[in-house]
């Protein structure tokens, strides 16, 4: 009997703009495509979209994993360390699976509407010149970056944006751990003192103020301050967001799935424990985004009382391609 050939593809996207990161600036966007094809011709497309500095793996240590497959998959668990590698085998072998006796047009496009994505404006100053740009693409749910210029500064910046968004609007602050405790209080403080005003914009929360070891001090925090806290560096892997888990953690958690691990183990924990879960992006392929996005509609099809919170993937237009114009099979022929 023959086995699942597998094939992977190396591809390098460039940023339009480069993006900050607590690692410097990103320019290039790296990853791979992975291909299985079974004796019978199907196929099932995955992607390994690692961010190492993230804490998963980088892309060539997903190489080397593939590497040693000799272009064969046979079922191997991949390992623990080698979490985008998880994520991207787990959705090649759904989507082979899933197109038993379908074209690759059944398979339903899953692009949300703008209005239920998060949309990104720059750090500092320039997302004043941005937001009105971001509404009236539609987007209601916006991230700004802080923690990169002084305080009283991206105050300013915060006035000036609270003047040009309407009511309904809800901002998500990301500090990417880059605060110190009397950095965040002053930010919660300000934060909570905005959560109050009516008829006013609201902060939906505050995102990973503290270093990722310092979940504890970002509870205590929590209990606290009215305006919620995320943890997103701290869970940067699904055996992180269990650990967080069995410490206490019940507040907002930023699950990126290209990077968590595998999507089946992810879907159960979510269904088990029902966290209050943003869903978030990498800067996947279209390949991983679908993957990702259906990942997250599986993890929240319970009934909720309220709409979920928008989905951290307002991530296309970013890249200097037209890749996100594609199906996985026509990346997949041209990368
Ligand atoms: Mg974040």
């Amino acid at each position: 009997m023959m086995g699942i050939e597998l094939t992977v593809r190396p591809y390098q996207r460039r940023f339009i703009k480069p993006l900050y990161t607590a690692h410097g600036l990103w320019i290039w966007r790296e990853g791979l495509l992975i291909r299985l094809r079974d004796s019978l011709g199907r196929v099932g497309y995955g992607e390994v979209a690692p961010i190492p500095w993230f804490g998963s793996e980088a892309v060539e240590q997903a190489q080397a994993f593939c590497a040693a497959r000799g272009g064969e998959w046979r079922s191997e668990p991949v390992p623990d360390g080698l979490p985008a590698t998880q994520f991207g085998f787990g959705c090649a072998l759904e989507d082979l699976y899933r197109k038993e006796g379908q074209g690759d047009a059944a398979i339903a496009d899953q692009e949300p509407a703008i209005a239920d994505l998060c949309g990104l404006l720059p750090a500092g100053q320039a997302a004043l010149g941005i937001v009105s740009q971001r509404l009236s693409q539609g987007y209601s749910t916006l991230k700004w970056k802080i923690g990169v210029f002084p305080f009283e500064q991206e105050m300013r910046w915060l006035q000036a944006l609270w003047a040009q968004i309407p009511p309904a609007t809800r901002l998500r602050l990301d500090a990417n751990g880059g605060l110190d405790l009397a950095q965040a209080e002053q930010w919660l403080a300000v934060c909570d003192g905005i959560n109050q005003r009516a008829r006013s914009a609201t902060i939906e929360h505050l995102e990973q103020p503290l270093p990722p070891d310092q979940v504890e001090a970002m509870a205590k925090l929590g209990q606290r301050y009215r305006t919620a806290i995320a943890l997103d560096e701290s869970v940067a892997t699904l055996a992180q967001l269990e650990t967080c888990w069995a410490q206490g953690w019940r507040g907002v958690v930023v699950v990126k799935p290209a990077i968590a691990g595998p999507p089946q183990r992810l879907q159960a924990f979510c269904l088990a424990h029902r966290p209050r879960l943003v869903f978030s992006s990498v800067f996947e392929t279209p390949v991983g985004r679908r993957a990702a996005l259906a990942l997250a509609g599986r993890c929240a099809c319970a009934p909720t009382l309220a709409p979920g919170p928008a989905l951290g993937f307002g991530t296309q237009g970013c890249f200097d391609d037209d890749w996100d114009t594609l199906t996985p099979t026509e990346l997949w022929n041209q990368v």
